[in-house]
């Protein structure tokens, strides 16, 4: 299927691994033209290449943390007028609701909410005034299903969702969508973290952690970056013009919900 979007200017956040990276190379395959973040620039400076050598796309790269106020800057400056926003951060670490301070709660506010709303804010108003835009924001299944251990995700996440129900609906008449994508579990370097965690706490291997962590899936498995980018890709596309703050899971089944 066509896309309908070869040309158009997109800023992938977080991008070097996982599911931002996943995203990148979706839209290059489609033809978009890239900048592409994250704090490490090895990793990143490697993806850009690869994806210049497979898709011949554009790709400009900025290392940076998308975090602080600064990286922003660096990031929006390199990107300048856009067409496409996909927002993603590292997931803040998990823990117990009880051992939590202030300064934890605001950095995976920092982080997961304040910052692609930042992000939303410097963006938006040009694709209003081309009358085009996407904005994808990575967020997580726990915005529909909380994850006890990650309480510090679950109440971040939940105030982006928040912001994004109302603007969605208050760009939408521009041509611009705004919708988030809720990953269950993936397999990348996260789930390596949190798999491995999940070993030591239960006292078993990595493998057996897994593996339990997989049967708990209906669909007896982690998603891949490829399906997520493909997912992503396909919101940032033409034909989906009318899909309008929607929380959107990538989870294998996981949320046992009718609706
Ligand atoms: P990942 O494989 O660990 O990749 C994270 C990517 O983000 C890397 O490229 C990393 O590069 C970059 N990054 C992290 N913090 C950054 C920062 N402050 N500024 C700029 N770049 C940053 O993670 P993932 O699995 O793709 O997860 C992406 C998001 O989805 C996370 O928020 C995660 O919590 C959420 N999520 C993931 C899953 C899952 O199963 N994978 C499930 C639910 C939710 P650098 O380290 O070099 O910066």
């Amino acid at each position: 299927m066509d896309l309908g979007i070869r040309g158009k200017r997109a800023l992938v956040c977080a991008s070097s691994k996982g599911l931002g990276l996943g995203c990148a190379q979706a839209l290059a395959e489609a033809g978009v033209t890239l900048v592409m973040n994250a704090r490490g620039a090895e990793a990143l400076d490697a993806a850009a290449a690869d994806i210049r050598a497979r898709f011949g796309v554009e790709v400009v790269t900025v290392a940076a943390d998308i975090t602080s106020a600064e990286g922003q800057a660096q990031v929006l400056e390199a990107a300048g007028d856009l067409d496409i926003l996909v927002t993603n951060a590292g997931g803040p670490p998990p823990g117990m609701w009880s051992d939590w301070s202030r300064e934890d709660f605001i950095a995976a506010l920092d982080a997961n909410m304040l910052s692609p709303i930042a992000l939303m804010q410097v963006a938006l108003p040009g694709m209003m005034a081309r009358n085009w835009g996407r904005v994808v924001n990575i967020t997580s299944r726990s915005v529909k299903a909380p994850i006890p251990a990650l309480g510090l995700s679950n109440s971040a996440r939940a105030g982006l969702t928040g912001f994004v129900a109302g603007t969605a609906r208050q760009v939408a008449a521009k041509g611009v969508t705004i919708n988030n994508l809720l990953p269950g579990a993936h397999a990348t370097d996260r789930t390596v973290t949190l798999d491995t965690n999940a070993a030591k706490a239960q006292g078993i291997s990595f493998d057996e952690a897994r593996a339990k962590s997989q049967a708990a899936i209906p669909a007896g498995r982690y998603g891949t970056a490829e399906e997520f980018g493909a997912t992503c890709a396909f919101l940032c596309s033409q034909h989906a013009g009318y899909i309008v703050g929607q929380n959107i899971l990538l989870d294998g089944g996981s949320v046992n919900a009718t609706l």
